[in-house]
């Protein structure tokens, strides 16, 4: 839960009065021209970037800054990044179970189990002995997805997890989260996909210009967009 966030960059109001709540269970997809700050939204919930005021909780407990509370913090608040980001001198497997090793002091044997169970769950079982750059994009961002759940996060948060893709390879990505949201995973989502959107999630965040603008259910925000700034947005994307 965000309560009236700010944040700058220099002279740049980025985040402004952000008040947003994701309840458990939900999935909040955010959309927005470029540049409205989506992005660093995200980053603010697992404080890969300091706010200045404002306050950010989870589970009703503020961020912890530092320290023990800080990694626990990483590991509840999973995050798929456009560009997967996976460890290319790892295998797949090795993606996957190096949190739960270094992070959560899971045993081999049950890190190794655990892994596997999640890799068939994103449908890349087959593939756990190779490393990221043998496989495709739509394969890869699977393996950041597994690698996320393999923490027990209590929230994960995409940031355009499918803008880097391939055409043909988005619908494989988007068929995984729309699982995860259908198994009651907590899920932020910065996309601009509007299929998903409609099919998945329960509420809509629209932002410009570091605010909310508009937050309203798929069905409401798609065929009645209240605001000037969203409509325009639509126009443009759909
Ligand atoms: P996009 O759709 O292009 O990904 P976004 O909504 O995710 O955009 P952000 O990446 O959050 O937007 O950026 C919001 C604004 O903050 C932009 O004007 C960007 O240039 C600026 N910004 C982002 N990160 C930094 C940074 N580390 N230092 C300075 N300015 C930044
Ligand atoms: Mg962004």
């Amino acid at each position: 839960m965000l309560e009236n966030v700010n944040k700058h960059f220099g002279d740049l109001h980025v985040l402004r009065d952000i008040n947003l709540t994701v309840n458990s269970g939900e999935v909040v997809v955010v959309i927005g021209p470029s540049g409205s700050g989506k992005s660093t939204l995200c980053r603010t919930i697992n404080r890969l970037e300091p706010i200045d005021s404002g306050t950010i909780t989870l589970d009703g407990q503020p961020l912890p800054a530092e320290g023990r509370g800080l990694a626990r913090l990483r590991s509840d608040v999973g995050m798929v990044f456009q560009s997967f980001n996976l460890f290319a001198h790892k295998t797949v497997l090795q993606n996957v179970t190096l949190g739960p090793t270094k992070v959560l002091r899971m045993g081999r044997a049950e890190a190794d189990k655990r892994g596997m169970e999640l890799l068939d769950r994103v449908q890349i079982g087959n593939q756990a002995d190779k490393y990221p750059a043998q496989l495709s994009g739509g394969q890869q961002q699977r393996v950041a997805i597994a690698r996320a759940l393999a923490m027990n996060p209590k929230v994960l948060l995409f940031d355009e997890p499918t803008s880097a893709l391939d055409p043909e390879m988005v619908q494989e990505v988007l068929d995984v989260m729309t699982d995860l949201a259908g198994e009651g995973m907590t899920m932020v989502v910065v996309t601009h996909e509007m299929g998903f959107a409609r099919r998945a999630a329960n509420r809509v965040v629209f932002m410009a210009d570091g605010q909310i603008v508009e937050e309203n259910t798929p069905e409401e925000f798609f065929t009645n967009p209240r605001s000037e700034r969203a409509q325009d947005f639509l126009s443009k994307i759909l």
